[in-house]
This record gives structure tokens, sequence and C-alpha cells, in this order.
């Protein structure tokens, strides 16, 4: 990397500054592990998330690899139990976390890192102020919003300008006054159908390719179990037969894609909002200021906006700062890296976390439910 305005060497540099990235600045501020957190605080919450959005997860998810600044003791400081705040509204979750980065005197470098590459010191990262960070380790906390995920198909029939995904729907009543068409059948899909409805939306219609999942309470009881068990041997889900692995998964997907939250049931039932189960999109053409949109079923619909609710597919070479020899030299399957028990890539010293980890550590690193074993499992490398 040329010249830079200002150059600074951190032991453990991480990149990403939610709750995994906080996790581990707390981890490693605990095991006294100089470090340096790069990235915007709860960036992904604050900004991709939609403004009224409810939390599937409960307040034993908390941040702290320690166990003590639990979301319980930040209920404790304000005179409240979880019965007071649960479920939990992302407004909440964004406080405790902002009290848990004072708690623990977290300081993040509000920067984006624009260029990742190996180094005579190890890594150099290129900050978007046009600082450079070198380190000698390195670790990714980068969260879903890279793997935003369209599929190709769906992609084709809706003109660009016409479509965003649900990562882009942080204020709903951005479509106050319009007609939108969410396309996804799970819970982001059915969620950001209601606030869009609640926050005005002309019409909102849900198209999803199965039926509507039940609108039951999830059993999340079986996950730290599980997860401990991987904490205590990292091998041991990687190594599992394949059948137990898609049972695994199939467990989480009957819990948390097979069913929807039960305090969303009668905010769907909006006069505004038109649930179309068993169809899917077949083609669009614009008409004047309107969509109309053809499914499968034969029906048209006439929409001003397409939002897809269609998740996150893992790739890594959809991050945008990693480049050039370094992406090549990460061994990759199916585009997620391979890692060892540590959570390190092929390349020593570079760590990848949270959803990327998940091919090699189960779908618990999609959640925040692994942020306490992913920084404890990274912190076994140093
Ligand atoms: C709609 C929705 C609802 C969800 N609800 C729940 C829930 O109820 N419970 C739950 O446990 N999980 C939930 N999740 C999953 C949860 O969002 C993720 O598990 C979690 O955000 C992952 O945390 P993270 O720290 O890896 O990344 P994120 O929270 O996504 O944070 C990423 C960080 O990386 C930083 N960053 C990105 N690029 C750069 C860069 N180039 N340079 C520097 N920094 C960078 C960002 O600024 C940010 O600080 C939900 C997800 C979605 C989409």
């Amino acid at each position: 990397m040329t010249s830079s305005r200002y150059r600074v060497h951190s032991p453990l540099l991480v990149i990403g500054a939610g709750p995994f990235g906080l996790a581990m600045a707390a981890h490693a501020k605990g095991r006294g592990i100089d470090h340096l957190v790069v990235g915007r605080p709860m960036s992904f919450w604050r900004e991709h998330m939609p403004k009224g959005m409810i939390l599937r997860s409960a307040c034993d998810w908390h941040l702290d690899p320690a166990d003590r600044d639990t979301i319980e003791r930040f209920l404790a400081t304000r005179g409240q139990t979880p019965g007071d705040v649960e479920p939990l509204s992302l407004a909440f979750y964004l406080d405790y976390a902002e009290w848990f980065q004072a708690r623990k005197g977290l300081r993040v470098r509000d920067a984006r890192v624009i260029r990742l590459e190996r180094s005579d010191m190890g890594f150099a990262a290129r900050l978007d102020d046009g600082d450079v960070v070198t380190a000698d380790r390195v670790l990714l906390a980068l969260g879903l919003a890279p793997f935003a995920h369209v599929p190709e198909a769906l992609a084709a029939i809706v003109p660009r300008e016409r479509r965003s995904h649900t990562r882009d729907c942080a204020a709903p009543d951005r479509w106050a006054g319009r007609r939108v068409l969410v396309v996804g059948g799970r819970q982001s899909a059915f969620e950001t159908g209601a606030l869009l409805a609640e926050a005005g939306a002309a019409a909102v219609h849900v198209c999803l390719r199965h039926e509507t999942p039940a609108f039951e309470t999830s059993d999340w009881t079986w996950v730290e179990p599980t997860l401990d068990r991987i904490e205590a041997e990292p091998g041991w889900y990687r190594a599992l037969p394949e059948s137990e692995r898609e049972g695994i998964t199939a467990h989480f997907f009957a819990e948390g894609r097979r069913k929807l939250e039960p305090w969303l049931g009668p905010r769907v039932r909006h006069p505004a909002i038109e649930v179309r189960p068993m169809t899917e999109v077949a083609g669009a053409e614009e008409r004047g200021d309107t969509l109309r949109v053809r499914l499968l079923t034969g029906e048209t619909l006439d929409v001003d906006h397409v939002m897809f609710a269609t998740g996150y597919k893992v790739d890594l070479e959809r991050v945008p700062f990693l480049a050039g020899e370094l992406l090549r030299r990460i061994e990759r399957r199916e585009g997620y890296p391979i890692l060892d028990d540590t959570l390190q890539t092929t390349v020593p010293g570079l760590f990848v976390t949270s959803l990327p980890a998940a091919r090699d550590f189960g779908l618990f690193f999609g959640f925040t439910v692994a942020v306490r074993a992913s920084a404890r499992m990274v912190a076994l490398a140093f």
C-alpha cells in the first residue's frame, strides 16, 4: 500500500462492530489482548433493519463472553425484568448494545475498510479516510449485509429501479401511499409486510412459493447446549455425517423458517395486506407509472415496487474489500471460507466469524447466540 496520513499497528484488528465484533472486543479486552475495532457500531441494526422491528431472540442471547454484562444485568439497571421487555424491540436491543459498549469501555474506530491485503506487518487495511491499520491478525465480523441475495431469475424479471432487498427497508414509511409486492415467505417477509402496511403503504402483497408458515412460538432451547458442544469440541459439527448436519439445519429451519412469531399473526391481518401463498412471480412489465406483475397462478398485480425478502447467501467474493491475492489464498467451499477450530481461514492470521462461519460451525453463527462462543474460540489462537 502506498503513502497514507496515519499508520497504526495492532496485534488484532477486528473489522466490524456489530454483535460479533463487539463481543470479540470485550473478550479480547478481558484477556488483555491488544486490539482495534473498525466499523460503524451496530450499523446493520441501525441502518438496515426496519424501524419498529421486533427481535426473534430474547434476553438470554446477550453479548458478553464473560456472562457478566448480560441483557438481564442491563435490565436490572433500569429496574426491569425480561417479562417487561420481551419480545425485544430493535430500539431496546440497540440501547443494550450501546450500554454494553460503554460498560466494557470498548473503543471503536468509526470507519470503513476499503482494502485488506497481506503486508510485511501481517495485514494492512486501508480505511476510507486514507489511514492504514496494520495488524498481526484480523477478524472479519461482517454479518449478513454483503450477502443479501435475490435469485437471478427473479432479479431479471423486475427492472432494477423497481426493486430492492429487505436489507434496504430501514424506513418502512418511505413506502407510505405506495403499492408494494413483498416476495418471500419467512418472518422477514411477513414482518416487513406488516411494517409497510402500518406505515401507510396503500397495498402490500406478500407472495410466497409455499403455504403460509404457522404463527407459533419457536423452541430455541436446544440451541445453546448444541453450541456449547461445538465450542468444547470445535471439530464435532464439521465431522458429523452429512445427514446429521442436515438434521441440525432442518431443526433450525423448522423452528426459524417454518414458524412465524405469534405476535405477527394479528398484524398481518391488516386491511392493506394480501397474502398470496403457493405462487411465484412469473413476469413483470411497466405500464406507465405502474409495474404489472404476473404470477404463476395467472393473476396480475399492479404495484409500484417489489421488495425481495429472499435472504442472504454467503459468497466471500462479495466482500468488497477482499480482492486479488488475499481472496485467492482463502480456501472456500460453496462461497464459505474453510475454517479451523479457532475460526481461522487458510490464510494464517485471518479469521472469519458470523454467517460465513455457518458452513463449518452450523447456522448458529448466523445469529447473536453464537457471539460469545465465537469470541472465545478465536481467542484460543492467541
Ligand atoms: C431482519 C433480520 C432480523 C434479525 N433478527 C435477529 C434476532 O432477532 N436475533 C438474532 O440473534 N439475530 C437476528 N438476525 C441476525 C443478526 O442480524 C446477525 O446475527 C448479526 O447482525 C450478525 O452480527 P455481526 O456482528 O456479524 O454483523 P452486523 O451486525 O451485520 O455488523 C456488521 C459490522 O460490520 C461493519 N462493516 C461492514 N463492512 C465494513 C467495512 N468494509 N469496514 C469496516 N466495517 C465494516 C458494519 O459497520 C457493522 O459494524 C436478524 C437478521 C435480519 C436480517
